[in-house]
């Protein structure tokens, strides 16, 4: 396919990706499945050629459509007869023992329809890599893993070629799990996050573990690169304290050398329009990197044990008090950074309590969410903290 997109390696894959990804776990936020099955069409017209989803990528829509990432994504490219190059798909799963590791990936495989045939896996005639992910790796779920043999595991099924690599997503305060994993050389690929606001994970790291991966000859994806969901609303408040734009963010990602591809979160056709178009503009310099680094610091402390709203915590786990913890926690982090700066912290307040459900004041301090905060989020504490300042 004829593209403008530009191409990376993909580690030692022998693998070519595009440098804007796919992400499509915004697939299931949209209106109407219709514009799910638009996003990923625009997205494979545009010559993109990796897809990162997951297993658990599921919601219900603007419609109250159950929407499952997985699903979506397959119905796209069983639907296209026009893709004359191998489609990257990332998806994961949490599955950290043999057996649920079968489970998750035996659904993904269902889901995505992928036949396995004697020349490798399709999806109707489009021939895909899967690329199989242990999805958000932590401590505990890292000591799981290698105690229960699910490497191993993974390893039988990449051997047996019902996947094509084996990798595994990490976030920021995993640096010690992620360098171990890429230690073991089970995995070809990665996903870690990295921005302009963070960089602990690369070059401000005591190792820079996205070089040390592109050593190890993985394949990066860069998730993150405009700082989580919660990004938008927060530079709102924001406002003059930064110059920084979206496309400073990506062209900054963009810049690390050993990122293959960035998923960047767009939700919309137009917003993956704009990503790729900033991707075709020169590289930043130097010395434009290290200015746009020096403007970040002045509020990247704003950003530390704040909710980013990036929903992992609710995607295998649901609050028994019926808290929905990304909205509650990402209100609440408005009202602190709108006090840090300064600002009137009236109109987040107002709109905190406007906000559907239960709050705060309804968290019990049970602690059962704590596990599943990609972040390491405190949840509890949070809640607590929210609930004496805003009731
Ligand atoms: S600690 Fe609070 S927010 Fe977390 S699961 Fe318990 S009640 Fe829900
Ligand atoms: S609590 Fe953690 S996992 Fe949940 S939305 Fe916020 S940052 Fe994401």
């Amino acid at each position: 396919m004829q593209t403008k997109i530009k191409r990376r390696k993909f580690g030692d894959t022998g693998l070519y990706v595009s440098e804007v990804a796919l992400g499509a776990m915004n697939l299931r936020m949209l209106d109407t499945v219709e514009q799910a099955f638009e996003m990923v069409n625009y997205a494979l017209d545009q010559g993109i050629n990796l897809i990162d989803t997951a297993r658990a990528y599921n919601g219900v829509n603007g419609e109250g459509v159950m929407v499952e990432s997985e699903d979506i994504v397959s119905r796209v490219l069983a639907s296209r007869t026009d893709i004359d190059e191998p489609i990257v798909i990332v998806t994961k799963g949490h599955g950290y023992t043999p057996e649920t590791f079968d489970e998750d990936l035996d659904i993904s495989l269902n889901k995505l329809r992928i036949r396995k045939t004697g020349k490798g896996l399709f999806i109707g005639s489009v021939e895909v890599k899967l690329v199989y992910f242990y999805h958000g790796i932590m401590r505990e779920r890292w000591e799981t893993m290698k105690s229960s043999g699910a490497i191993d595991q993974g390893k039988r099924r990449q051997a047996a070629g019902d996947l094509t690599y084996l990798g595994f997503s990490a976030h920021y305060g995993d640096g010690d799990v992620i360098k171990e994993a890429i230690d073991t050389g089970a995995f070809q690929v990665t996903e870690l996050p990295y921005n302009l606001y963070n960089r602990v994970l690369s070059e401000d790291g005591e190792i820079d573990l996205f070089r040390y991966a592109a050593e190890h000859g993985m394949g990066i994806v860069n998730m993150k690169a405009f700082n989580g969901t919660a990004n938008l609303a927060t530079s709102r408040i924001l406002g003059d304290m930064v110059s920084i734009t979206y496309s400073d963010m990506l062209r900054f990602c963009l810049g690390n050398p050993y990122v293959s591809a960035i998923d960047a979160g767009a939700r919309w056709p137009r917003e993956l329009e704009q990503d790729i178009n900033d991707s075709l503009l020169p590289p930043l310099t130097k010395e434009e990197r290290a200015a746009l680094a020096a403007e970040a610091d002045k509020v990247s402390g704003l950003f530390s044990n704040i909710c980013r709203e990036c929903t992992h915590c609710m995607e295998k786990f649901q609050c028994p008090r019926g808290i929905y913890i990304p909205s509650v926690l990402g209100a609440y982090a408005r009202v602190n950074i709108a006090e840090a700066v300064g600002r009137d912290t009236e109109p987040y307040r107002k709109a905190y309590a406007a906000l559907e459900g239960p709050l705060a004041d309804a968290c019990v301090a049970c602690g059962q969410c704590r596990p599943w905060c990609e972040y390491h989020l405190d949840i509890p504490a949070l809640m607590t903290e929210a609930k004496e300042k805003l009731g």
